[in-house]
């Protein structure tokens, strides 16, 4: 039988499991002329799909009620009539939550597992990996001796920034959600400070403890009032890059925050938001200096491994509790 994952209704406020729908049908699907079959292997659950499950207007279309939801998957090829792939073969794309599906190849990428673990293909050597490398590099501009801040640093996306930033020279600061990650930050990413924002009694004064020259880069994957203690702590000149807001993506009101634009005139910074495909054709270098680094041991990674395809929706739903490690992943 092949499972389908569809998006029964419209998350209000942090999505539950009746957000979702399992179907089956039988596994008689064939195959056209220029078509492959599919069977997943890994699903990546990210946080944006939350923007995706409402009908509002964003940088891509909402999903639609009652069809397949679509993430980042990495799935083997188990029959082909496409002359660009042979039965075996991994690729990576953006495919619907399917155990099985046809595809006509288009926007697949084929990925070697002998050369890095399939599932990082969907972290840091994927879309994340890339994210942490471009919107760092290309907004926030690094250069050794500064100081930089990272929010959800035990993330995908913050984990590799921080890691980067290291290699790059700069000093690094993490934010995140426990003690335990605070330690893996220090001990496994090599940063050199870490805050715990459920524990801090003051993320304004732990910063300005942890970054006593100040803060030249922030790199922001939650937003909310973590980000708003961070501005407090910004150099002249720094650079603050919006990767993503995490802490209000559930939010059913306008978040309040403080106002900050006394904060950039007074302090000349830029902020600037970004989404990982305005670098697109930054692509194939940024994929080379990760899997580089990644070779060398200047890279690592933390992964979480949820099993099974039922479990889809449950991981993705345990992004807002903060329960991964690294990139969330589902092993099906
Ligand atoms: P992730 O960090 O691996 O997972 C989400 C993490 O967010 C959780 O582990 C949790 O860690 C933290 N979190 C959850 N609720 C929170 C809250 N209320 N306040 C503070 N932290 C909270 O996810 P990711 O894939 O790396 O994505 C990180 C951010 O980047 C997201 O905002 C995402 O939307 C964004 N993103 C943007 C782009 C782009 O192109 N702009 C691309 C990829 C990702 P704690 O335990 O530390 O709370």
């Amino acid at each position: 039988m092949i499972k389908t994952i569809l998006l029964n209704n419209r998350p209000k406020g942090k999505p539950t499991i009746s957000n979702f729908e399992f179907t089956t049908e039988n596994d008689n699907l064939t195959i056209k002329e220029g078509e492959i079959l599919l069977e997943t292997a890994y699903v990546s659950v990210d946080p944006y799909l939350r923007g995706r499950m409402s009908d509002a207007k964003s940088y891509v279309p909402p999903f639609e009620l009652n069809k397949p939801i679509q993430s980042g998957v990495i799935a083997k090829v188990i029959s082909s009539k496409n002359k660009n792939f042979v039965e075996g073969d991994y690729v990576s794309g953006l495919l619907s939550w399917k155990t099985q599906q046809v595809s006509n190849g288009e926007g697949l990428l084929k990925v070697d597992g002998s050369k890095a673990p399939l599932s990082t293909y969907l972290g840091v050597l994927g879309m994340t990996g890339l994210t942490a490398y471009l919107g760092l590099n290309e907004i926030g501009k690094p250069k050794a001796g500064e100081t930089i801040v990272i929010s959800g640093a035990a993330g995908a996306v913050g984990s590799v920034v921080g890691q980067i930033a290291k290699i790059l020279g700069l000093r690094v600061i993490g934010i995140a959600g426990t003690d335990e990650k605070i330690e893996l930050l220090k001990t496994k990413f090599g940063f050199d400070a870490g805050i715990n924002y459920n524990t801090s009694k003051d993320i304004n004064a732990d910063i300005a403890k942890v970054a006593p020259n100040g803060v030249d880069i922030y790199f922001d994957n939650v937003g909310g009032p973590i980000s708003d203690a961070v501005l407090f702590n910004i150099n002249r000149f720094a650079r603050i890059i919006i990767c993503g807001a995490i802490s209000v993506y559930n939010n059913t009101e306008l978040p309040k925050s403080i106002s900050v634009q006394p904060f950039l005139v007074k302090n000349s910074a830029l902020m600037q938001g970004f989404i990982v495909s305005n670098y697109a054709d930054k692509f194939p270098k940024a994929m080379q200096k990760l899997s580089t680094w990644l070779t060398e041991g200047k890279l690592t990674y933390t992964e979480t491994i949820v099993d099974g395809f039922d479990n889809i929706p449950n991981a993705f739903i345990d992004l807002f509790e903060g329960k991964n490690k690294g990139k969330m992943i589902v092993e099906i």
